[in-house]
């Protein structure tokens, strides 16, 4: 007998397994039962079974969307964690280069270069990296040791504790791509399906095996989602087709943000979202009644919307209809950073050592800057090298420090939290001059709406480069 007591309760994941609760969701489409009395019905052949029918030979791939894993990933090279992260729907949380260091042995080296003329050069190249890496720490520790004095109540433990990111930030940017990371990753089954195709239909071996080994584990929890996952020759073929056109080489200097693009009427139309939303009128009146309000009537409205939004409020998801293209030069480090900002369509481009490094001031006070330097123009010509033979395969040797480009498109309800989370004082300066340059450029065109974006007061994008950075390795 059905009722209807509204009843809210968990499928456990104790209880049930992932597919098994997936067809107890999906079932409820048809069945007027319960959902627990659906799954108490239900066996691993039956779910199976259900899969098999609707999943995957009708296409209904939502339902795999209830079926979710959790992959612990140790040891993974950072060069790896960028393809294993590359999917929006998915959260991760990674070793991080601002509180952990690396031991001088945690990187990879990849199968390729064992099996090339190449193995001496690359043990080579990244034992001076690491070497680098650790030799600086304490000279960088010292000045920040001064600036940040122990304190009388802190053990010594504490007290690093508190300063590590503080000299960790700029020591990073001498760790290669290759530094082996741990990665804890959720995701859905659909995703999951859709993230070991693309790893198993890239050129790096590495990634390519590590998609391997995710499909064999997830597969004991989900037999039948992820079966048929396999490389996608479609992918590969992209890759080779748009890999040879030639392009004009670049025609003048490079800036570290460029608002590349956006539609001048943005603000009056997320305006006229609004109010939509609390009207009954087409969109178009809402419009023509916003063109027709004086730039202080707007002022007024904007304010009605975003003034009174508190710490950890979202701003209205009608300011999704404003969006904006940037092109982002910084260093890798950054990039990794800004990377996890799952919501926006991010393009970047291969790693390479075209684009200059970027030089932390910290090295410089410490006394270690010409070593830094000497290390990254000795890892240029390596990684040049090795890149002449497998591009791929060479930016494993690629540090922190070097610059990468990346095409970013994002809603300004996404740049509102970008910017104020990348912007804030415990952020890394690399960001934050990137969370700055973005806000500045957006205001200069919608400054009604950009100017409620919350930044920390008294600084700007050249203040924090400047204090942090002798040199960002643009011309
Ligand atoms: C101080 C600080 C320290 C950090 N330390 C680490 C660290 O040590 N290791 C590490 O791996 N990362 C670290 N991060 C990165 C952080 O965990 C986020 O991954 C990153 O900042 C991206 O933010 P986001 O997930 O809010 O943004 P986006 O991916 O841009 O998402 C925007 C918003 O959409 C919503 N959203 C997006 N996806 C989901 C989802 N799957 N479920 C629910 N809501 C979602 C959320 O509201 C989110 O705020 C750190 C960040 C900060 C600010």
């Amino acid at each position: 007998m059905t009722t209807n007591k509204r009843t809210i309760y968990l499928l456990n994941p104790r209880d049930y397994s992932p597919e098994l609760i997936a067809v107890a969701f999906a079932k409820t489409s048809r069945s007027p039962l319960s959902f627990l009395t659906i799954a108490e019905e239900l066996n691993a052949a039956a779910s199976a079974q259900f899969h098999e029918k609707w999943v995957v030979g009708y296409g209904h791939a939502s339902v795999a969307e209830h079926a979710v894993l959790h992959l612990a990933l140790e040891n993974v090279s950072r060069l790896a964690v960028e393809t294993i992260e590359s999917n929006r729907l998915a959260s991760y949380t990674e070793k991080s280069t601002r509180y952990q260091k690396w031991d001088a042995d945690s990187f990879y080296t990849p199968v390729e270069i064992l099996e090339s003329a190449f193995t001496g050069l690359y043990l080579k190249t990244v034992g001076m990296m690491f070497a680098a890496y650790n030799e600086v720490q304490a000279p960088v520790r010292s000045v920040i040791a001064g600036q940040y004095p122990q304190r009388r109540d802190e053990t010594q433990e504490q007290w690093d504790r508190r300063i590590r990111s503080r000299y960790i930030d700029s020591c990073r940017f001498l760790l290669p791509a290759a530094s082996l990371a741990n990665v804890g990753m959720t995701i859905n089954a659909r995703m999951l399906e859709h993230a070991l195709c693309k790893m198993l239909s890239h050129p790096l071996e590495e990634v390519r095996s590590i998609g391997e080994e995710i499909k064999r584990t997830a597969l004991e929890e989900v037999p039948t989602l992820l079966k048929y996952t396999e490389a996608s020759s479609y992918h590969c073929l992209v890759r080779n087709n748009l890999q040879r056109v030639p392009l004009p080489e670049k025609t003048e200097p490079e800036k570290m943000v460029q608002l590349l693009d956006f539609e001048k009427d943005a603000e009056e139309k997320v305006l006229a979202a609004a109010l939509y939303e609390y009207s009954d009128v087409p969109f178009n009146s809402a419009l023509l009644y916003i063109r027709s309000l004086e730039r202080e009537d707007k002022a007024a409205l904007v304010e009605k919307i975003l003034r009174e939004r508190g710490r950890h409020d979202a701003p209205p998801r009608s300011l999704e209809h404003a969006s904006y293209m940037f092109e982002v030069v910084v260093d890798q480090g950054a990039y990794f950073e800004l990377k996890r900002h799952r919501i926006m369509t991010q393009t970047p481009q291969p790693m390479t050592v075209n684009a200059g490094y970027a030089a932390p001031r910290l090295l410089s006070e410490a006394g270690v800057d010409d070593r830094y330097c000497q290390v990254m123009d000795q890892v240029a010509e390596v990684v040049e090298t090795i890149a002449s033979w497998n591009p791929e395969v060479a930016a494993y040797l690629i540090p922190n420090g070097f610059n990468r480009r990346v095409l970013m498109t994002l809603n300004l309800r996404e740049l509102f939290h970008l910017c104020e989370l990348r912007a804030a004082a415990n952020a890394h300066y690399s960001v934050r001059r990137i969370a700055y340059r973005m806000v500045e450029l957006v205001r200069q065109v919608h400054p009604l709406l950009a100017g409620y974006i919350r930044l920390p007061e008294g600084e700007s994008w050249q203040t924090i480069e400047r204090e942090n950075l002798t040199n960002t390795g643009l011309q």
